[in-house]
């Protein structure tokens, strides 16, 4: 109990984090937090209350990513710890920024069996950079505020603190010190000079350089050093998934679409902060050519030759911003002047082609002609978007099919391919985003993991906009004769409901919700949904792709063999 000259443990925790500069939470309160998430909440942090961890967890690993600071969820111990797992594995392998907190039993009660007891530290320590149960009411704040740094400072990742529940409701002395300093800028570490003097005259020397950009460079807002980097060089380069808009997608110099010519005929490869896993086709053949010398600028110095053996040789350790720099710096107005032509055809052709699919004006509709007409509702709406994407065709068609000319405008479901991040990542996106509009692009699969995520958002108070991609299936649909002849012949696993009414689940979490068929519907309800200023969903029932081919292009042809060692 506090007296007038002790606070809580809650509020204790409550200062400490303000302190720091955290103004957004995310969680789900019990028994023993609740106390804390109020405390947060009266001195004066918006504390954002989901209905499931994992969505909360997403969340705060999104607003990480967006903010450059780490995320803040708070939830509850033992299953509450064990949903936000999946938060701890997002930031992880996406490079997020996250502390989690969770409250647990009382210390003596320790290893006796008590409610919602797990050892949340001994179970986060081999998941985390950092998961500690301070050792004293009066350590909590500096316990805070390591766990805090710890998950921005070098490469970004999760962090843990477990609240036992007789700390929580402990009272500290005023008296004692406990104020934090602001949080400060993550440190930046410049480049080996030898190492960017050598990578300079690679490039220069190449034949078909190309740049890429992944989003640990949206992360290290290093958008203007690399723009300079570009704009000077006239460089070709493009993004990864998310990288994109660190340079506009407008870019004459974006060759995203004739990526897999420009993978393959690269001889030298800039690779800012992305690294050469599965998203990049491990930098090996066939997707590339033998022999290209891969100049990787990274943070973590174990990520140099993880899968490019050359990137031991070529690579460079710094923060991209400062590193870009140098190296723009180093290149001293060199100006690369012969962009190959196979690069300028392929992209003049396939952006033809990918014009006259979306222009395919069929009932149902296809995703290509549904992207292009909610493009059409944005520009005519004039709003600045900012787009969260997950599903499997509705991800990856959506990726090439908007444009984006700002930096972390663009989510999706990552490194490991995550699906139900959607709305979670919408809530974060409009929590740190307030001048824009978040548009998350969902697979019916994909909504169907956080669907009621839409009440919170509605609960926050944040404008939200939801299409969702109805196939009624996982990758497709099965046609009508299949459903009505579901109880002689079960329906494939990839089968959903048919054209189940996500617009009503909407309108029953308190949001607008819409369906559209045709073209006119579709155009008319996007408009409603970007300009209401409020939650509003879309249910868009599209093609159902019954023939479709079972496949993730971006998995094909990679190589068998593992990589040389
Ligand atoms: P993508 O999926 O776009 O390829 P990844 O998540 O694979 O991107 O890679 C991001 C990389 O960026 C990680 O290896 C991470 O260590 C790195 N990174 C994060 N912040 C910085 C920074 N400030 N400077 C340099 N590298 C960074
Ligand atoms: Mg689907």
């Amino acid at each position: 109990m506090a007296t007038p000259n002790s606070i809580t443990g809650a509020d204790l925790i409550a200062a400490s984090l303000y302190d720091l500069g955290v103004r957004v939470m995310f969680g789900i309160v019990g028994i023993p937090v609740i106390e804390v998430a109020d405390a947060c909440i009266a001195r004066g942090i918006k504390f954002i209350s989901f209905r499931n961890e994992q969505a909360a967890s997403y969340a705060a690993t999104a607003y990480g990513y967006l903010t450059g600071k780490p995320g803040v969820c708070l939830v509850v111990g033992g299953p509450g710890v064990l949903h936000a797992i999946a938060g701890i594995g997002n930031a992880t392998h996406n490079c997020f920024p996250l502390l989690l907190l969770a409250g647990s039993s009382e210390s003596h009660q320790v290893y006796k069996g008590a409610f919602q007891e797990i050892d949340q530290v001994a179970t986060l320590t081999p998941m985390t950079k950092f998961s500690s149960r301070p050792p004293s009411l009066a350590l909590l704040p500096s316990t805070l505020e390591r766990a805090y740094r710890t998950a921005y400072f070098g490469r970004p990742g999760a962090t843990y603190v477990d609240l036992p529940a007789d700390f929580i409701q402990g009272a500290v002395d005023t008296q004692e010190p406990m104020k934090l300093l602001p949080a400060f800028e993550a440190p930046k570490p410049m480049a080996d000079p030898a190492r960017i003097r050598a990578a300079a005259a690679i490039l220069k020397s190449a034949t078909a350089p190309l740049v890429i950009i992944g989003k640990g460079a949206a992360y290290a807002r290093a958008e203007k050093e690399i723009r300079n980097l570009i704009e000077t060089t006239g460089l070709p380069f493009l993004p990864t998934p998310m990288g994109k808009g660190v340079v506009s997608d407008y870019s004459p110099l974006n060759f995203a679409a004739a990526r897999s010519a420009a993978l393959k005929s690269a001889d030298v490869i800039l690779l800012l902060g992305g690294r050469l896993n599965w998203i990049l086709h491990y930098g090996e053949p066939p997707k590339y050519r033998d022999g290209v010398k891969v100049i990787q600028i990274d943070i973590e110095p174990e990520e140099l030759g993880m899968n490019a053996q050359s990137s031991i040789e070529y690579g460079i350790v710094g923060d991209i911003s400062l590193a870009v720099d140098q190296l723009t710096k180093e290149l001293g107005g060199f100006k690369f002047t012969s962009i190959p032509s196979l690069l300028t055809t392929t992209k003049a052709r396939n952006i033809a082609n990918a014009a006259k699919k979306a222009s395919n004006n069929v009932i149902p509709m296809t995703y290509e002609h549904t992207y292009k007409i909610i493009n059409e509702a944005i520009k005519d709406t004039k709003v600045r978007p900012v787009f969260v994407s997950e599903g499997a065709n509705t991800m990856d068609i959506a990726r090439s099919a908007f444009d984006v000319d700002e930096p972390r405008a663009r989510l999706d479901a990552g490194t490991m391919a995550t699906m139900g991040v959607g709305i979670g990542y919408g809530i974060a996106s409009a929590a740190a985003f307030p001048n824009h509009i978040t548009i998350c692009i969902e697979g019916d699969s994909a909504f169907g993991f956080s669907g009621l995520e839409l009440e919170t958002a509605v609960r926050a108070g944040y404008p939200l906009v939801v299409f969702v991609m109805n196939n009624s299936g996982v990758y497709r649909g099965v046609t009508e004769e299949a459903y009505a002849n579901s109880a002689e012949t079960p329906l494939p696993s990839t089968a959903l409901g048919l054209d189940v009414r996500y617009d009503l689940v909407a309108q029953a979490c308190g949001a607008i919700g819409m369906v559209a068929r045709t073209p006119d519907e579709l155009y008319n309800c996007a408009v409603t949904a970007l300009t209401c200023g409020k939650v509003a969903l879309v249910n868009i029932i599209i093609d159902k792709g019954v023939t479709k081919k079972l496949a993730f292009g971006w998995l094909a042809s990679t190589k068998k063999s593992q990589p040389k060692l």
